[in-house]
C-alpha cells in the first residue's frame, strides 16, 4: 500500500550501493510478510547494514518512528499492540488506539528506539497536534527526532524540547528509485566496525556528524497559505483573515516555517552541518530540460556519473568540480552552484510543492 511495486529488498540494497549508502532502514518491520521479504537478504547485504525500522500511528495520529536492533523486537511489539490495532496485519504502518507515551514505553521496553516521525508536517506529526514533546510522550524520553522533508536542523535547533534529541534526516523513501531513496540521508560517526547496535548506540549518543536533505522551502506545507488557490500569508494576516482566504474562502493552512518559529526560542541550539542536496537525477532533468529523471537520456547520463565516480552521493558533495565537468559541463555548473549556495528559493505551501532556480 502507498509503495512502488518495485520496493524488493534486493533493488533496495543494489540502490544503496548505487547512492553511496552504507546504512539502511528496511521501513514497515511491525509487518511479518515484510520481514519475510527480506530475512533471504540478511546474511548477504553486500556491505550495507540494514537496520530494522518501522512507524506506527498513534490514537490522535501521530506518526512514531521505531529503530530497532532485530526483527525479534518488532515481534515483540507486534505482540503488545495486536490487542490495540485492527491494522497491523494490513497496513505497513499501522494504527495503534495507544498513547504517544504508552507507545513509547512499550517501545523501551523491549529494547528499541523511538521518536516522532516526520516531526513538523502538519499533518499525522508530533508539531501538527502538540506544542510540546511532553504532551506527546508525557514523561517517557525520546531518543530522537526525524526532521522530515519539510524541515532541516534550523527548523529544530530553537525548540528548548529538543536541546538533548538527535536529529535525523531520512528519507522515508516509498520506491527504490536514486530520487527518492537517499534523497535525504545522516553521516554518523561509527567506531569499529559496522553494525546494527554499533548504529543505534551512534544515535543513542547523538554521534551525528551531518545531514542532509532538500530545501525546506521545496516542501508542499512550507509556507502559510491557502489550501485552494496556494496565496501565502504571514501569520499575522493569516489570524486576521481566521484562517480563510479572502480570495476565495479556502483553508490557510499554517506552514512548517511559521510553526518551527513560534515554538522556537533564540538563540537557536548549535547542531551538526545540513547539507542542502537536490538529488542528481533532478539536477541533471533541471539543466537537459526534460520531463523527468526517469527519461532515456537522463538515465544515460547518471550512468555515466555512476561509472566514472562509483556513487551519486559522491558525485554531489566530493568529486572536484573539473572532474564531473568533464563527463557534463552543465550539471557540473549546476553542482557548483547548489555547493556554493547559488540557489534562489520559491518555497512552497497549501499543498504546492515550492521550486528552486540556480544561479
Ligand atoms: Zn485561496
Amino acid at each position: 500500500m502507498a509503495v512502488s511495486r518495485a520496493m524488493h529488498p534486493e533493488k533496495l540494497l543494489a540502490a544503496c550501493t548505487i547512492k553511496g549508502l552504507h546504512v539502511l532502514g528496511t521501513g514497515d518491520a511491525l509487518h511479518p510478510a515484510w520481514q519475510r521479504e527480506w530475512k533471504p537478504f540478511l546474511a548477504n547485504k553486500q556491505g550495507i547494514c540494514v537496520i530494522p525500522t518501522g512507524e506506527v500511528e498513534d490514537e490522535h495520529r501521530v506518526h512514531h518512528l521505531i529503530l530497532a536492533e532485530d526483527f525479534g523486537q518488532f515481534d515483540q511489539l507486534r505482540d503488545l499492540f495486536v490487542s490495540k490495532s485492527k491494522s497491523i496485519s494490513t497496513n505497513g504502518r499501522p494504527h495503534v488506539s495507544l498513547s504517544g507515551e504508552t507507545i513509547a514505553e512499550r517501545v523501551h521496553d523491549v529494547g528499541a528506539l523511538i521518536g516522532p516521525a516526520h516531526a513538523f508536517t502538519p499533518w499525522t506529526a508530533l508539531f501538527a497536534y502538540h506544542d510540546s514533546v511532553a504532551g506527546c510522550y508525557g514523561s517517557e524520553p525520546i531518543d530522537l527526532l526525524e526532521l522530515g522533508l519539510s524541515a532541516d536542523s534550523s527548523y529544530g535547533a530553537g525548540i528548548p524540547d529538543l536541546s538533548h534529541v538527535p536529529f535525523l534526516s531520512n528519507s522515508d523513501a516509498h520506491s527504490p528509485q536514486p530520487e527518492k531513496i537517499g534523497r535525504e540521508f545522516n553521516r554518523i560517526q561509527i567506531n569499529g566496525s559496522l553494525s546494527v547496535r554499533g548504529v543505534l548506540d551512534c544515535i543513542r549518543a547523538g554521534a551525528i556528524t551531518m545531514n542532509a536533505g532538500f530545501f525546506p522551502e521545496e516542501g508542499k506545507y512550507n509556507r502559510t497559505a491557502c489550501v485552494r488557490c496556494f496565496t501565502q500569508y504571514s501569520l499575522g494576516q493569516a489570524q486576521q483573515h481566521n484562517w480563510r482566504c479572502p480570495a476565495d474562502g479556502g483553508l490557510i493552512k499554517k506552514g512548517v516555517f511559521d510553526r518551527a518559529r513560534e515554538l522556537s526560542r533564540s538563540p537557536p541550539g548549535s547542531r551538526p552541518p545540513y547539507l542542502h542536496i537536490v538529488p542528481l537525477g533532478q539536477v541533471i532533468q533541471t539543466v537537459e530540460g526534460v520531463s523527468s529523471p526517469g527519461t532515456k537520456k537522463c538515465r544515460a547520463i547518471y550512468d555515466a556519473f555512476i561509472s566514472a565516480f562509483g556513487n551519486e552521493i559522491d558525485v554531489l558533495i566530493a568529486i572536484p568540480e573539473p572532474e564531473i565537468r568533464a563527463i557534463r559541463p552543465k550539471v557540473a555548473d549546476a553542482i557548483a552552484a547548489l555547493r556554493e549556495n547559488r540557489v534562489i528559493l520559491h518555497p512552497g505551501g497549501g499543498g504546492k510543492y515550492g521550486t528552486f532556480s540556480l544561479v
